[in-house]
């Protein structure tokens, strides 16, 4: 918690979550689509290119 900053920290749990969901499953981590694939440390990960960054459509 300490290294989130404090702009992110009201939504960086549900990061995680839907991190855990939709890329880093526990059966089949889908690591080609992951973002910090260049930073995890996980034995099990597949790939070492993060996937690239999207833009967001501006939220309402
Ligand atoms: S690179 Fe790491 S965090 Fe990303 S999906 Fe693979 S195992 Fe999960």
């Amino acid at each position: 918690m300490k290294i989130i900053p404090a702009e992110f920290m009201r939504h960086a749990h549900h990061w995680l979550i839907l991190h855990g969901r939709y890329v880093c499953k526990a059966r089949k981590p889908d690591c080609p689509a992951c973002v910090i694939a260049d930073i995890c440390k996980s034995a099990e990960k597949t790939s070492e290119m993060p996937a690239p960054l999207m833009e967001l459509a501006p939220q309402a």
